[in-house]
């Protein structure tokens, strides 16, 4: 099939762009990389899928670590200062919904790619932006409480 396919096309080498019309080899006679024929998607593109993860997994071990530090301090004191619960239910909170995140995009991932890929992206940047304004809202929230 391969060799029946590159007898009638254009195509050039994935690794150094030679064009390989006429080849008869399962390997590139530029670069001797091995060739084959393929079926892919453009939905396939995995760019905004990890996007997405990434708004999720990079402040979860923040979260987690701040969160269980607050946590402790909280009922050190008994909780006293009302800054310290905000922010540890805040972290506490915003723990838990990003292992929820990554759980469903990892388990529903297949139904992301169907997506269209302009709205996976449009999606992944909503992720990475409201999780960065949320972190923002709960140290604002943070710092007025504590005035
Ligand atoms: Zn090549």
């Amino acid at each position: 099939m391969l060799r029946a396919f590159l007898a009638e096309h254009d195509a050039p080498c994935p690794i150094c762009g030679y064009n390989l019309r006429g080849v008869m080899l399962d390997i590139c006679p530029e670069c001797e990389c091995p060739i084959e024929l393929g079926v892919s998607s453009s939905s396939s593109s995995l760019g905004a899928w990890l996007l997405a993860l990434l708004s999720f997994a990079m402040p979860l071990s923040f979260d987690l670590l701040i969160g269980t530090m607050m946590t402790i301090g909280v009922i050190m004191s008994a909780g006293e200062n009302p800054e310290g619960v905000f922010l540890m239910v805040s972290l506490v909170a915003l723990t838990m919904v990003s292992v929820g995140m990554l759980w469903v995009l990892v388990a529903r991932k297949r139904d992301w790619l169907r997506m269209a890929r302009r709205k996976q992206w449009k999606l992944a940047w909503g992720f990475f932006v409201g999780v960065f304004v949320v972190h923002l809202l709960v140290g604002v929230g943070t710092f007025l409480i504590a005035r």
